[in-house]
């Protein structure tokens, strides 16, 4: 707390309750328990949240459950709910120190990519949605069987929604599952991360001074194995919407299937490539690179964690690369001459302390970082790491490790890269660098991935889709794409003959 006096985030640690959100309250957990929330870049705590379990996660669904047979959300005129979207977006905005503040304390992000770029964001996507309820249109269609028919189609709100957030973006995730969720009119509960769950609290907040309804939006902080588990088990929701691991994906698609087939979405693992072609402007592509990997440490489901460069630039690219990081500012992320934070907990910088060990035995080149960064007390701070010379065999190319640590391999030409890069049980992103128009588009075309950023990385925008390939995921987040799963077809087809 010492650390937060004088900032606008002191109010929130010092007098917000950090308390379940249900049925539009503030409430204990049904057992009493509560556990701690961690400053990263210190190692201490930074606040006591009450531990949401299965029996507060029944609690919330059946808040959401009244809400939402009661009609007070889905059967409000679509302008009046536009209106509270909207304004959830300008409170987020107006409170956006406050927010950014909370979400570098809590997961150790700089404080600037939370100003500058995180909550921007999630405040745009309130509004990017609040501007889709006046728009969620049907159709009508020409039927061919004899007689006469009117037939048309409606969009439904799907009903109660369970969403289950990572500790990587607490916020923005948040923001990218609510806001089209309650846009098609669903009611929800949210469980975030037992890493990160502050600024979910204060999201609730502010969705409540919205005047989002009671119960129309809950948030349960609690434990993946307990509270999340009981929400993707729970036979009164009817979707879930997952970001994390894919192996915990596969298991809530395992639930789903085996409780009430409650639609799922899945936002999954990554190991995207981002490929640098001899003929691309190569200062770009280096600081492409760079930002690709080092961007929160590492931590984003997205990061070109596989540097594929042609053969003609590789040793250039990977020296430019390694020079550029000597000056990597590392440090607390409330501090704003920080480039780059903290993992986010004990366990994952021992996980990409692990893979590091992993790497060199594998005999990949070490070049540059391999250690858990010095000068720092207990934070988990892990040196900005580059393999080179890597093979696509070994773990470290494989695997997604969550942290600042680049696979850098050599290419020949397009049909090798396009192999080489297809070649992961993965599919969310990809960067292709050149200056061949051509080529380009080429190679967006081969690659197996749910977004191909072309010259640039790490592009993030409400309008634009995202998800995965392969074991990425099912489902698009964000863009109409969200609307298809927050909602369900309803077909009529009347006899007017
Ligand atoms: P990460 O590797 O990013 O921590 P996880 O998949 O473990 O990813 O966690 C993402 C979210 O899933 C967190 O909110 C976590 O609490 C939750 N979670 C973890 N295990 C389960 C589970 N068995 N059932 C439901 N949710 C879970």
């Amino acid at each position: 707390m010492a650390v937060a006096e004088g900032l606008e985030v002191a109010r929130f640690l010092r007098e917000q309750p950090k308390k379940l959100f249900i049925g539009g309250e503030w409430v204990e957990s049904a057992s009493g328990k509560t556990f701690d929330t961690i400053d990263p870049s210190t190692g201490e705590v930074l606040a006591r949240v009450a531990e949401g379990g299965a029996e507060d996660i029944d609690r919330a669904v059946a808040a959401a459950r009244k809400a939402h047979e009661s009609g007070i959300w889905r059967d409000l005129p679509p302008a009046e709910r536009a209106k509270a979207l909207w304004r959830a977006g300008d409170l987020i905005e107006e409170r956006a120190n406050e927010f950014a503040q909370l979400e570098s304390l809590d997961n150790g992000m700089p404080i600037n990519d939370a100003l500058v770029f995180k909550v921007p964001l999630a405040a745009a996507t309130f509004r990017y949605y609040a501007g889709w309820v006046t728009k969620l249109d049907g159709g009508t269609q020409s039927l061919s069987l004899p007689g006469k028919f009117l037939s048309y189609t409606l969009r439904q709100p799907v009903g109660v929604v369970g969403q289950i957030i990572p500790w990587n973006e607490p916020l923005l995730m948040a923001s990218w599952k609510v806001a089209p969720a309650l846009a098609c009119g669903n009611t929800v509960v949210l469980k975030p991360s037992e890493e990160t769950p502050l600024t979910a609290l204060l999201l609730a907040e502010i969705l409540q001074e919205a005047e989002i309804p009671a119960g129309v939006i809950n948030v349960v902080p609690g434990f993946g194995e307990t509270a999340g588990a009981r929400l993707a088990a729970h036979p009164h929701v009817d979707k879930i919407a997952f970001t994390g691991s894919t192996e915990v994906g596969k298991l809530i698609a395992k639930t789903a299937a085996e409780t009430n087939l409650k639609r799922v979405s899945l936002e999954l693992g990554g190991k995207s490539p981002n490929i640098v072609f001899a003929d691309a402007d190569l200062a770009r592509a280096v600081s492409g690179a760079f930002m690709g990997i080092f961007l929160n440490s590492g931590q984003i489901c997205s990061a070109g964690s596989r540097l594929y460069v042609q053969e003609k630039v590789y040793e250039q690219t990977v020296d430019e690369l390694t020079r550029s990081i000597e000056n990597l500012q590392l440090g607390p992320g409330i501090d704003s001459m920080t480039q780059m934070g903290p993992l986010v907990s004990q366990t994952q910088m021992d996980r990409v302390l692990g893979y590091i060990s992993i790497g060199n035995k594998e005999g990949a080149r070490l070049v540059t970082g391999g250690k858990r960064a010095s000068g720092h007390g207990a934070g988990f701070f892990v040196e900005p790491t580059v393999f080179a010379d890597v093979e696509g065999k070994m773990r470290i190319a494989r695997e997604e490790i969550f942290g600042p640590v680049l696979a850098a391999i050599p290419f020949s030409d397009e049909e090798d890269l396009i192999a080489k890069a297809n070649d992961t049980m993965y599919g969310l992103a990809a960067g292709v660098w050149t200056s061949d128009v051509k080529r380009a588009h080429r190679v967006a075309h081969a690659l197996q991935a749910g977004t191909v950023y072309v010259n640039c990385y790490h592009m993030f925008d409400p309008a634009a889709p995202w998800g995965g390939f392969k074991q990425s995921g099912w489902g698009r987040e964000l863009g109409p794409y969200a609307l298809d799963l927050y909602t369900e077809i309803k077909n009529v087809i009347v006899d007017i003959a």
